[in-house]
């Protein structure tokens, strides 16, 4: 059996790999992920989102504020499929 593998390549992750069976629908769910990304990217839109920062290295960069400015970009039409990404159990 085939496995899809994601891989936290960080401290804060602690390098934890999270697996599961490959299937069309995996494959699927994955192309969709991988291609709002891109198009958000190549929109220029980069979202904070900000309510699970713990784990993350960055937060001197982004700040205090964080929190405050992704709640105020939460409507913005242009990230709402990068948004809906997060309902992908
Ligand atoms: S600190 Fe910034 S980059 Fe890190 S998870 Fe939070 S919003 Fe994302």
């Amino acid at each position: 059996m085939s496995e899809a593998l994601y891989y936290y390549a960080t401290p804060g992750g602690r390098y934890a790999q999270k697996g599961c069976p490959a299937s069309p629908e995996v494959d699927e769910t994955l192309v969709r992920v991988l291609r709002t990304l891109d198009e958000t990217a190549r929109a220029g839109v980069f979202a904070p989102v900000a309510d699970s920062c713990d784990f993350c290295d960055f937060q001197a960069v982004c700040g205090r504020t964080r929190e405050a400015r992704a709640g105020r970009k939460k409507g913005d039409p242009r990230l709402a499929a990068f948004l809906k990404l997060r309902e992908i159990p």
